[in-house]
């Protein structure tokens, strides 16, 4: 019998994970195909350290191609196009690729029309793709020459909080070690109906903790509220105040891809794909989706609206759930792992330079049994630990490993 095809489209977090866990559940007996239009890895949570010269590119990226060679993955570098799901094929800007089982990982894009004055070229910088990234280093190291006021934040709609605080924390210890702290004011803007909530409704204590650490670095925060626009120099909230800056960095609410919107019948208008807790999608029992790619119905309901955070260990989660009923359809059972994105377990860290917290939840949204915030500097020093755990893991294709 011919082996079955596995085509994984994207290479980071979700896809890198489900295409080897596929080949390794099944023992290699499988053509595992990843296409991605990155031809690196891309460890995103330390972004936060790039614009300060704490991480250099190379630092959290590696190549996808010699890790997918060494355990017998098709590596393609190359863009998704267009999906033809009844078809069961995949055009790329490298060619047509069919398959017997497709797994979406293709994550997210900024949407940075959700605010005038926001994006490439636009009035305050982004931390969310490496380029991003890159660019927000040069406005700092321009900002050390003229320093002034700073507003780091999250716009309405934003998902990816952890993101936006752990920015803020690190941009106070650095203006501490720039000698600027006590010259620059820094707020801080979010939708977040409070300090902590983090899109996933907040932990017990989360809303104190957060305002200790906001009080002891002397930031102003503004919540539960939304951005009209960034101006040069000046941000107009959603309630009419204005805030002057030098330097301003916003998370914006994250889509997903344009070839994957473009395939309604399984996508939803931000483009994210319906699943069930099986990872199927809705409507094919043979098409997958992991990952920030995976529709997560946000909870609740704010006054201004919040996205929900698919970070990394979820993700993981799902990759594996996705590969296990992948595996188990190709030997002909009952695709019968499962995991609804809420009932997992919430496993993070929250950086702030030289300090931060370690935030566990026996589950992602509540109602919960458990969940604990954990400060210190040992939370700073297992973000470290982490990403080279993390990165030694991913390059070596180790995805069995926790
Ligand atoms: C600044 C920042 C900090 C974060 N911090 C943390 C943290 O501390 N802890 C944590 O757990 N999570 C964190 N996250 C979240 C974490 O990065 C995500 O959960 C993770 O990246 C999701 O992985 P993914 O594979 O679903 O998507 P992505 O990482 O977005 O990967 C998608 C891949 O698909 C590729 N792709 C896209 N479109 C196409 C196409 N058309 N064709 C082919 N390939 C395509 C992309 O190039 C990319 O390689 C952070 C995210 C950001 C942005």
């Amino acid at each position: 019998m011919a082996r079955k095809k596995v085509l994984v489209l994207g290479g980071n977090f979700g896809g890198l994970t489900a295409a080897l866990a596929v080949d390794h559940e099944l023992g290699g007996d499988v053509d595992v195909r990843v296409v991605s239009d990155s031809d690196h890895f891309l460890f995103n949570p330390s972004l936060i350290w790039l614009p300060f010269g704490k991480r250099k590119a190379a630092d959290i990226t590696f190549p996808l191609a010699p890790t997918f060679e060494a355990h017998g993955v098709d590596f393609v570098h190359a863009e998704a196009t267009h999906l033809d799901l009844p078809g069961r094929k995949v055009t790329t800007s490298a060619g047509t690729y069919g398959y017997d089982y497709l797994v979406i990982a293709t994550g997210y894009r900024n949407d940075y029309t959700v605010v005038p004055g926001l994006g490439p070229g636009g009035n305050a910088y982004g931390i969310t793709t490496l380029e991003d990234a890159i660019r927000a280093g040069e406005g700092w190291q321009r900002f050390l020459e003229a320093p002034g006021d700073i507003v780091v934040g999250a716009t309405q709609g934003a998902g990816c909080f952890g993101a936006a605080y752990e920015y803020l924390f690190n941009m106070s210890h650095q203006l501490r070690k720039a000698g600027l702290k006590k010259r620059v004011k820094l707020s801080f803007v979010s939708p977040e109906p409070f300090l902590g909530h983090f899109g996933i409704g907040g932990l017990p204590h989360g809303e104190g903790l957060l305002g200790m650490f906001l009080k002891k670095e002397g930031i102003t925060a503004h919540m539960d509220v939304g951005v009209a626009r960034v101006e040069d120099g000046r941000v107009v909230l959603a309630d009419d105040q204005a805030i002057t800056f030098s330097y301003a960095m916003f998370v914006p609410p994250f889509l997903g891809q344009e070839v994957v919107r473009a395939a309604t019948e399984i996508a939803d208008a931000k483009g994210y794909v319906k699943v069930r807790d099986t990872y199927q999608t809705a409507a094919y029992d043979d098409v997958y989706a992991v990952g920030i790619a995976a529709a997560v119905p946000v909870p609740w309901q704010t006054s201004t609206p919040l996205g929900i955070p698919k970070t990394g260990f979820p993700t993981e989660r799902m990759a594996h759930v996705a590969a296990k009923n992948i595996a188990a359809q190709i030997r002909g059972e009952q695709p019968r792992a499962h995991e609804e994105f809420g009932d997992m377990p919430a496993v993070c860290v929250m950086d702030a330079g030289n300090n931060g917290v370690i935030i566990l939840a026996d589950k992602m949204l509540p109602p919960r049994k458990h969940g604990v915030l954990i400060p210190g500097p040992q939370a700073h020093a297992m973000k470290v630990a982490f990403e080279k755990y993390f990165l030694w893991k991913a390059r070596h294709g180790y995805v069995s490993l926790p």
